[in-house]
């Protein structure tokens, strides 16, 4: 049939490129047939389709059959995405495209065909193999067919008689009915005579027609597409999956009126409204129609143990904002089915974000102990809270199966309070979503005796339901721990370095835009879309499968390109933005020029810093102190205040022992720390005889099978402490003593590190460099304290979080590593230690050890993942009190948001008498003025400022 009615013409796209429509149908098209080969990994070509319909087939409703085990989208002449192909022979396969419900005979039809080289999980061997550029596809299927709709429809109710009677309770009666029904029924069949088909029917709806009781429990199935914003493909791939996936689903819709879809993430739909216009018309009217359900109300699905407090509300602004400007209305339901772990403070942000409810899956591969609840308050550090259900049936990509309704009434954990739940069905990523034949089951399970009742609904009126029927649900306070995929705190470290850097560089860039505008409010032009550019791709990286670590590599080319774009552009706006502050500020006068120093926190600082090299100050790197207090976020000229220098000897067993007017801490001669003494606190030491800090210990870190994702439990037993090194004093005070701390890691890689006290602080610096070439092995910094408590305080977004450092259950010893922001406390009455980080997240605190994650070397699907040179710090800071009673919430900020010192004049440098303020807050230590930027439809000011150690608080707010 193939040569004689479909004509087939191919342009192979050159260099891996992806054109568009209109640049595609102006090249030359070569002619090409079933059988040959296409490749090589991610080209895409593009097929020109003529096909006659023969003359037998008038009347008939006619299916064009493609298979080239990849992704392929059909478009109509005109430019029209019509609908998506997936290749392949399994459950998700979509072969499909219907060309005509009724044939006249003899019709000329012609369409372009676009194949991407790659298959749903990208170009890899097995799922999680790091993508094989040389793979070719065989176009192995080009046909046409005319389906035999009694057999369609016999095949679908057969399908559900036979799920219930091998997936029912084997005694019950409505399983040996099933069963009796299901051979009755291959009784009857004899291939090719159509009448048994009728009669195969007839019998099949006798069983299916037995209705439920009133009792019965009560699904909205939702149809879904979970693609990953980039995973084991690239961004530009992710574009095109929407549009295939998309289109597919807006034919469905057409063919099946009832049928309802959610679709998340404002940013494919920003990515399908700028490449694909036509198909995003036609989205928008099923929109309208309420058919293609926006829903999740944020910019990407993100990770939420990495992003910072502010980009959490980022997500939220940017998606919410998108969904009301293009639909002209906000989401109601949080959407985030697929993620790595759930701070403590998402339900607070829901409500604040306009949203009332959340829905989540990942939860249900926990590897050690079961989440106790379905449907449930999940309640915020706050108190805070949010309906939240998780689909029983355990899956985001159901198929509509009766093994999954049975599956979602068996596990719902909170049926005696709420008959309802979601079933979330669809082939995600490459698989266009829900099949035709998934439709079609659920038509035939509405109302079936034995099986739950499921209707296509709508994810706000189940939620809405819950909600009216005043269900007594359970309550869950705090984090949802996660309790897989630990490894994802530490993998892919500069992707997390650059998160972290650019999230304080935007907020620093928005507070001087403020400043400016407020400044000189009639022409200074708030930067408003270069920063909401930037944002956008921050929060693009911040994806759960991409900040996470757990993409190829190709995804993080992508990411550095973003990363650096945000970081070169962004540090020179914010830089400009610096001079432009200070030359409008009046107090700055001709007669007062020196050296500027910027603080954007809300805090007074006494630090040491930096001289920059500038003409008419001296040329030799040295440091200055800067000391007032009663100046935050604003800035002050140069001064010198009075200081006792700090100092160092070495004692008769080669220790180096550094003093300063707050501690004493004590090297030993590899550059363990073996005695840190407050000297103010009542002479308080921290680290007992025997024991250390600043160890560095490998582990061997092979998982069972998630390599980027997971570090499992047993890689706490297979250590190794690095016991050599060296150490020497780089600086001698009198503002720093610096020791210079080499260490060969293994035959492989080696780590330098500049420890640094100053005069003025009980902070120990950590500066590290570190090369890096391993396999699976995971390194760690490991610190011993004297310090007598069962937690630690680690920072989450907005707030802290406290977790157990013993493992007396199984709920305790599955959080053997956690995520944490810029600090975690070890705090017992009186006293405490802080160990703070400027880009690190993964930590693991068991009895009085505290450790930070700082690297691994997983092999898939990044099989160069974490190879090479890193730097990064981290930080010891004692304090006197409990961490409640202590500033480490400021000390982590002013460890991560140096100073910006700025030379103003060459003239010399002489001391404002008064320091410059902006915003200052008093009377309330734990409240941290955190965001400071344009609201963004109007010049007003918006602050952001939250409690940052779990209590009340009355501040007062100068500016
Ligand atoms: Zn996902």
């Amino acid at each position: 049939m193939t040569e004689e009615f479909i004509s087939l013409l191919v342009f192979s796209v050159p260099d891996l490129k992806r054109i568009s429509f209109e640049e595609a149908i102006q090249q030359e098209f070569r002619p090409t047939r079933l059988g040959e080969w296409f490749g090589p990994s991610w080209a895409t070509h593009w097929f020109h389709v003529q096909v006659r319909i023969p003359n037998e087939f008038a009347g008939e409703e006619v299916h064009f059959i493609w298979n080239a085990d990849n992704e392929a989208l059909v478009w109509s002449m005109d430019g029209t995405p019509i609908q998506g192909f997936t290749g392949g022979a399994g459950s998700d396969a979509r072969h499909e495209y219907v060309l005509t419900t009724s044939a006249r005979g003899g019709d000329p039809i012609q369409f372009y065909i676009e194949m991407a080289c790659n298959g749903m999980f990208g170009a890899g061997n097995g799922l999680i193999g790091p993508p094989d550029p040389n793979r070719f596809f065989n176009l192995n299927e080009l046909d046409l067919a005319v389906p035999n709709k009694l057999a369609w429809k016999l095949l679908y109710d057969f399908q559900i008689i036979l799920g219930m009677s091998r997936d029912l309770p084997q005694e019950s009666l409505r399983a040996a009915q099933a069963l009796h029904t299901a051979n009755r029924i291959v009784n009857v069949f004899r291939a090719g005579d159509d009448r048994t088909l009728e009669e195969g029917i007839r019998i099949a709806s006798e069983f299916l027609g037995a209705k439920n009781g009133d009792s019965q429990h009560e699904i909205t199935a939702l149809g879904h597409c979970h693609i990953d914003t980039a995973w084991l493909w690239p961004f530009d791939e992710t574009i095109r999956k929407a549009g295939r996936s998309w289109s597919t689903q807006i034919d469905l819709m057409d063919r099946y009126p009832e049928y309802t879809f959610v679709c998340s993430q404002a940013q494919q739909y920003e990515w399908v409204k700028d490449n694909y216009p036509k198909l995003w018309e036609r989205i928008r009217e099923k929109v309208t129609v309420g058919q293609f359900n926006p829903i999740g109300g944020t910019w990407v699905e993100m990770d939420c143990n990495i992003p910072s407090g502010e980009s959490l509300v980022r997500q939220f602004l940017l998606g919410q904002r998108f969904f009301e400007e293009q639909f002209g209305k906000r989401c109601t339901v949080f959407w985030l089915p697929d993620t790595f772990g759930y701070s403590p403070q998402i339900p607070q942000l829901i409500l604040q974000a306009d949203m009332k409810y959340f829905f989540t899956q990942k939860l249900s591969w926990n590897n050690i102990n079961k989440f106790p609840f379905t449907t449930f308050w999940w309640t915020a550090l706050d108190g805070s809270r949010v309906i939240t259900h998780m689909a029983p049936s355990e899956t985001y990509n159901a198929q509509c199966t009766p093994e999954e309704l049975i599956r979602t009434v068996r596990n719902h954990r909170d049926k005696e309070y709420t008959n309802s739940s979601l079933l979330v069905y669809g082939n995600g990523d490459g698989g266009g979503g829900p099949l035709a034949g998934m439709i079609e089951r659920l038509k035939r399970m509405e109302n079936v005796d034995g099986l739950a009742k499921v209707k296509m609904g709508s994810a706000n009126e189940f939620y809405e339901n819950i909600e009216k029927s005043g269900a007594e649900l359970s309550s869950w306070k705090g984090e949802l721990y996660f309790e897989l995929h630990r490894g994802t705190y530490t993998t892919h470290a500069i992707t997390k370095r650059y998160n972290r850097s650019c999230e304080f560089l935007l907020r620093e860039l928005e507070i001087l835009a403020t400043l400016a505008m407020n400044a000189d409010p009639y022409s200074f032009v708030y930067p408003k879309s270069e920063v909401e550019r930037f944002w956008k791709m921050v929060c693009l990286v911040q994806f759960h499968d991409v900040l996470p670590g757990s993409a190829i590599e190709m995804v993080y080319d992508d990411v550095l390109r973003m990363h650096t774009e945000v970081d070169t552009l962004g540090t020179v706006m914010r830089d400009e933005l610096l001079d432009t502050v200070l030359q409008l500020d009046p107090n700055i006068s001709e007669g007062k020029k020196g050296l500027a120093v910027f603080n954007s926190l809300c805090w007074p600082r006494t630090e040491i810093i930096e001289i920059p090299l500038a003409e008419g100050l001296p040329t030799m790197k040295q440091y200055s102190a800067f000391g007032r207090t009663g100046y935050a976020l604003g800035y002050l000229l140069q001064e010198n205040p009075t200081f006792t220098p700090v100092t160092f000897e070495t004692d008769r067993n080669n220790n180096i022992i550094v003093d300063n007017i707050y501690i004493k801490a004590t090297f030993d001669k590899s550059g363990h720390l073996v005695g840190l003494r407050d000297k103010a606190g009542n002479g308080r030491e921290l680290i007992k005889p025997g024991e250390r800090g600043n160890v560095f210990t490998m582990y061997e870190d092979v998982p069972l099978f998630w390599d980027a994702w997971d570090t499992e439990i047993y890689h706490l037993e297979k250590g190794r402490q690095v016991e050599k090194g060296s150490v020497q004093i780089l600086e001698q005070g009198p503002l720093r003593v610096s020791l210079l701390i080499e260490k060969t890691i293994s035959e492989t890689s080696r780590l330098r590190q500049i420890v640094v006290i100053t005069a003025i602080s009980k902070r120990i610096d950590f500066e590290t460099e570190l090369d890096w070439n391993e396999n699976r092995q995971f390194l760690k910094v490991e610190f011993a304290w004297n310090i007598l408590t069962d937690q630690v305080t680690y920072e989450t977004q907005f707030g802290t979080i406290q977790r157990p450092t013993h493992y007396n259950t199984s709920w305790e010893s599955a959080k053997f590593e956690v995520v944490g922001h810029k600090f975690a406390d070890m705090s017992e009455y009186g006293y405490g230690v802080a160990l703070l980080n400027d880009c690190k997240y993964g930590y693991a605190a068991h009895e009085n050890v505290v450790r930070l994650s700082l690297i691994r070397s997983p092999k898939a699907p990044d099989p160069n993942c974490d190879i090479g040179h890193h730097v990064f710090k981290y930080a010891v800071y004692p304090h006197e009190g409990h961490f409640l009673q202590s500033d480490v919430v400021a000390e982590g900020f002013k460890f991560n948001v140096p100073l910006l010192s700025r030379v103003v004049s060459t003239a010399k440098a002489t001391a404002l008498s008064d320091p410059i303020s902006h915003f200052r807050i008093e009377g309330a230590p734990n409240v941290v003025l955190d965001t400071i930027k344009r609201a963004e439809d109007s010049d007003d000011v918006i602050l952001r400022l939250y409690e940052a150690y779990g209590g009340h608080a009355t501040a007062r707010l100068l500016t």
